[in-house]
């Protein structure tokens, strides 16, 4: 399983576009002993005299993309031959949880490599550089979906950084496979350093009492073993059921995670009980949060919300109502820290949408009414340099423009002709790429200083400068 050729380290890149930028830059890179993977050392105004003749728009340089938040183990199921007599028949939540679970008993190693290697490949070569990979732990699957994230994490550490989340879908705290389930995931953890994050679904367990029981074991482990933190919290719409998110919040203040006792992360996805706050529990929840200083950042996962997250009851299909964290007004009125993930591929949780995180903000600029270049710069951040951020492998940067010292992983977005009849529409800012995002044979991707060779991409195109 070869992850993507890669080209020699890229000196120069010559005469392409910024974000906010309308004139051409040139970027150079540079390898010092304390960064071997690369950085940007300047970004200086285009020298047009050394250029050869150009005709075709120059190609537009932005942060590369990365997914938060998406689940390696089961994406693909429905593309997999095996599980034909598994597609869905109904759509609904009960179905899914039956069709995924009775997947999981069948999933073989060769299989989880075989899918995962699917996800990587699609999600590489539309310019996701770093991925929070998700992986099953439970008495149904033992530890073959950590084995298999372990090796694809070493097979394609030159092509993407993988974090892997050590996964509790199942319950730890109720139902007959509680306690195999809890010991499996500490032994996972004892036996797999390559893990970074432990993540558990509070809402799955049959009592509030055991849901709050698997919050508190893993805020702790998490603290004991120095990981990040990650739920998947309070996925309905049922305002009689009590959002977990204060108990979270609560341990968090509680056990004193802050900003300056750790550096590890805390995520919150789904979340879609939240939507049904008043303007005051958000204000109240966005209090909490600066006053202790939790790091805390929120994930929509929209294309899983918009098919599953609707409320109990709904009485008429005409009037299919539907919740899904509204992230733009998250950040911009609350001033919290919120991300975009794709969260399932090819399953019955979410059949539809791709690899490609741009897709992502492209539907967000539809969910949040978000279509102005402001918004959709917004939109880019939230499946880039905010994302990076979320899952702890960067600084927050407010900006798509690159900068000298940033490490070397970009998209460029360049004006290709995809559609076989000689034409090309050029996508010269953020926006348009936003709007209606380029197919991947349009973009190339640097990772760590080097340049993914596939396709019409490739070293023979002029903007590039290789080390001798
Ligand atoms: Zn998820």
């Amino acid at each position: 399983m070869p992850p993507p050729n890669l080209s020699e380290k890229l000196a120069s890149i010559r005469g392409v576009r910024l974000a906010n930028s309308s004139s051409t830059w040139d970027i150079s890179f540079d390898y010092p002993p304390d960064s071997p993977h690369g950085i940007i050392k300047s970004i200086t105004p285009h020298d047009t005299h050394s250029s050869s003749q150009r005709t075709s728009q120059p190609a537009l340089a932005l942060p590369s993309l990365t997914h938060p938040h998406i689940h390696l183990d089961k994406a693909f199921i429905h593309n997999e031959p095996r599980n034909a007599h598994r597609l869905p028949l109904t759509g609904s939540f009960q179905e899914a949880l039956s069709l995924t679970a009775a997947a999981k008993q069948d999933f073989t190693l060769p299989d989880l490599l075989r899918r995962g290697e699917w996800l990587l490949a699609e999600s590489v070569s539309a310019g996701v550089t770093a991925m929070r990979a998700f992986v099953e732990v439970d008495h149904t699957v033992g530890l073959k979906c950590v084995e298999a994230a372990v090796t694809l994490k070493k097979q394609w550490h030159n092509a993407c950084e993988m974090q892997i989340v050590c996964f509790a879908q199942d319950p730890i705290f109720s139902t007959d496979y509680g306690d195999e389930n809890t010991r499996l995931m500490e032994q996972a953890l004892e036996k797999y350093p390559q893990i970074d994050v432990i993540g558990t679904t509070p809402y799955v367990e049959t009592s509030l009492e055991a849901a709050k029981k698997n919050i508190d074991w893993a805020v702790d482990r998490a603290l004991q073993l120095d990981k990040h933190l990650d739920f998947h919290l309070d996925y309905h719409l049922d305002t009689e059921k009590e959002a977990l998110m204060w108990y979270v919040l609560n341990t968090l203040i509680q056990r004193g995670w802050n900003t300056h006792s750790t550096r590890n992360q805390v995520m919150l996805g789904h979340c879609t009980r939240m939507t049904l706050f008043t303007s005051s529990e958000w204000q109240k929840l966005a209090q909490l949060i600066h006053t202790h200083d939790v790091p805390v950042s929120f994930v929509g996962l929209p294309t899983s919300d918009l098919y599953m997250a609707s409320p109990p009851h709904q009485p008429d299909t005409q009037h299919l109502a539907r919740g899904t964290l509204q992230i733009p007004e998250l950040i911009r009125r609350y001033g919290l820290d919120g991300v975009l993930g794709m969260n399932n591929l090819g399953n019955a949780f979410t059949p539809w949408g791709s690899a490609d995180p741009l897709q992502l903000a492209c539907l967000g600029v539809g969910v949040y009414q978000a279509g102005t270049r402001t918004d959709t710069e917004l939109l880019y951040e939230c499946v880039s340099t905010r994302a990076r951020a979320a899952i702890g492998l960067a600084e927050l940067e407010q900006s798509l423009m690159l900068w000298e010292g940033q490490e070397a992983n970009l998209v460029l977005f360049c004006d290709r002709d995809e559609t076989g009849c000689g034409v090309s529409r050029p996508r010269g800012s953020v926006a348009e790429t936003v709007w209606d995002p380029p197919g991947r044979l349009a973009r190339d991707v640097v990772f760590c200083g080097r340049l993914g060779i596939s396709g019409l991409a490739g070293p023979r195109d002029a903007m590039y400068r290789f080390l001798p």
